[in-house]
C-alpha cells in the first residue's frame, strides 16, 4: 500500500491571481489558492484570508506539483554522483514535488529494507517526496523474483529492473503475472542484449563514421513486441521506459488499440537530440537507449501529440565528470535532467505546437501519478483537501541553462548554454516552499 503523503507545512500560503491549471478537473482559470497545514484549503475567484505569506502570481501558471516517475538518485551506493538530499534539491529546482527512484543502487533496491531506507532518508534529508520503484528480480539479475509482495507492503510504487532488461521471456512472464497481483505497473528498460553487446550509440551513419559499435532500433522493438505478446493474456500494467525508436511508437499504438494495458514515456534528450550530438558532445550524448535520428525524434513528438506517449520522464542519470571523461567505450550512459526538464519539454512540444500547456502539465502530473498509483492519495491534481504539492510556472520566462542552475552533485548534460523559455519558479511540497527562483 502506498503511504499517503503526510501534511508537512504548518505555515499558511495565499497564492493570488494565478492561472490555475488542473487537468483532472479541467480547471484553467484565474484563481486564488489558500494552503494551510500542508493541504489545499480553498480554490476560489477571490479569497479573503490572513496568511503567513501572500504570493502575487499574476501572469504565472499554478500547476499540480510535477512528478518524475524515472530518476536515478544513486542512493545507496554511489553517493559521490548523487544522493537523496542532492537529487531532491535538483528535483525541486526543476519544479518537481515527487520523484520515483530506480532500483539500480548498491545494494539493489530489491527488498523492503531498502524501500524503508529510502523512505526514512527522504524524511530526514529530502526536499521533495521520493517513492521507490523496486527491482522485479533479485539484484536485477533476471534469474529469481525479488521480494515483490514485501516491497509492495513497504511502499514500492512500481517494479523495474531498469538499467537492465529482463532478458528471459520465461522470467518476464512470471514478472508480469506477479506484478499484476500488486496492481502496480512493471516498467521495462527495452534492450535485446545480443544485438547491443559493446554498443555505445545508435547503429547509423555516425557510428559507422566514428567506428563505434551500434545499438540498433530493433533491439528496443523486439523487447516491446515480445512483452506485448506475453502481456496480451496476462494484462499486467506494462510501461515502456525512455522510448527511443519511432517504430516503437507504432507498436505501442497498436497494442493500445487492442486494449492491452501499455503506456510509454519519452525523455528530454530523445525529444531534442539525434546521434549527431555524439560528434559535438562526445560522451555527454552517450545514452541508453541511444539518441537516434531525426525521423525517430519526429515520431516521438508525434506520439506525444497523438496521445500514444502519455508520460514524460527525465531518466535523470548523474555521473561524475571523471567517469564521463573516459573514452566512449568506457564512459557510463546517461545524463542529468531534473533542473532543465520542464523547459526542454516545453521547447520540444509546446513551442512547436505539438501540444498545449495544459496537456504538458497533464503529462507531467496526473499521468505519472496514475502510473505509480499516486493519484490514489490525491497526488497529480489540485483539489480542496488534497496535498498542497504545487508548482508555479512562469510561461514567459526566458533563460539560458548554465552551471548556476545545476544544483545536484553531477553536471553531465549536453544542454548547457541552451536558450530556454517557460520555467518553474516556485516549488511547494506539502504546503512548504522548498525552492524559488
Ligand atoms: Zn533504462
Amino acid at each position: 500500500m502506498t503511504r499517503p503523503p503526510t501534511a508537512t507545512g504548518s505555515e499558511s500560503l495565499l497564492i493570488r491571481s494565478a492561472r490555475v491549471i488542473d487537468p483532472v478537473s479541467g480547471l484553467d482559470a484565474t484563481r486564488d489558492v489558500l494552503i494551510e497545514s500542508g493541504q489545499i484549503i480553498s480554490i476560489e475567484d477571490a479569497i479573503i484570508a490572513d496568511a503567513d505569506r501572500v504570493i502575487d502570481a499574476s501572469g504565472k501558471v499554478l500547476s499540480p506539483g510535477l512528478i518524475d516517475p524515472h530518476v536515478h538518485l544513486r542512493d545507496p551506493g554511489q553517493t559521490h554522483k548523487e544522493d537523496i538530499a542532492s537529487g531532491t534539491a535538483a528535483a525541486v529546482a526543476g519544479g518537481f514535488t515527487t520523484v520515483c527512484c530506480m532500483p539500480n543502487t548498491d545494494p539493489c533496491l530489491d527488498r523492503p529494507e531498502i524501500v524503508e531506507y529510502i523512505r526514512a532518508k527522504t524524511e530526514r534529508e529530502g526536499h521533495c517526496r521520493v517513492f521507490s520503484v523496486a527491482a522485479a528480480t533479485q539484484g536485477r539479475k533476471g534469474k529469481r523474483l525479488a521480494e515483490i509482495e514485501l516491497c509492495d507492503k513497504a511502499g514500492a510504487v512500481g517494479y523495474s529492473d531498469d538499467g537492465d532488461v529482463i532478458e528471459s521471456a520465461s522470467m518476464m512472464k512470471t514478472v508480469l503475472q506477479t506484478v499484476k497481483t500488486t496492481g502496480k505497473a512493471f516498467m521495462q528498460h527495452c534492450q535485446e542484449l545480443t544485438l547491443t553487446k559493446g554498443a555505445t550509440m545508435h547503429a547509423g551513419s555516425v557510428a559507422m563514421k566514428l567506428g563505434e559499435k551500434g545499438w540498433p532500433r530493433e533491439a528496443e522493438e523486439l523487447i516491446i513486441e515480445r512483452d506485448i505478446r506475453l502481456n496480451r493474456t496476462i494484462g499486467c500494467r506494462y510501461h515502456i521506459q525512455h522510448m527511443s525508436s519511432g517504430n516503437s511508437v507504432e507498436l505501442v499504438a497498436r497494442a493500445q488499440a487492442d486494449g492491452i494495458p501499455v503506456t510509454a514515456e519519452a525523455s528530454p534528450h530523445h525529444l531534442h537530440l539525434t546521434h549527431e550530438a555524439i560528434e559535438s558532445h562526445g560522451t555527454l550524448a552517450k545514452m541508453n537507449p541511444p539518441l537516434r535520428e531525426q525521423s525517430d525524434l519526429d515520431a516521438l513528438r508525434e506520439g506525444v501529440a497523438d496521445g500514444i506517449i502519455t508520460i514524460l520522464a527525465t531518466d535523470h542519470a548523474p555521473h561524475h565528470s571523471d567517469e564521463k571523461r573516459n573514452p566512449m567505450c568506457d564512459a557510463p550512459f546517461g545524463i542529468i535532467g531534473l533542473e532543465s526538464a520542464f523547459s526542454l519539454y516545453h521547447k520540444a512540444l509546446v513551442e512547436t505546437g505539438h501540444i498545449d500547456l495544459p496537456k504538458l502539465i497533464e503529462l507531467m502530473t496526473i499521468n505519472p501519478a496514475k502510473l505509480c498509483n499516486l493519484d490514489k492519495c490525491g497526488m497529480g491534481s489540485l483539489a480542496v483537501g488534497g496535498p498542497a504539492d504545487l508548482t508555479l510556472i512562469d510561461p514567459d520566462h526566458s533563460w539560458t541553462l548554465g552551471d548556476e542552475h545545476l544544483v545536484g552533485k553531477s553536471v553531465n548534460t549536453p544542454f548547457l548554454g541552451w536558450s530556454l523559455g517557460a520555467r518553474p519558479v516556485m516549488t511547494i511540497v506539502g504546503g512548504q516552499i522548498k525552492w524559488e527562483a
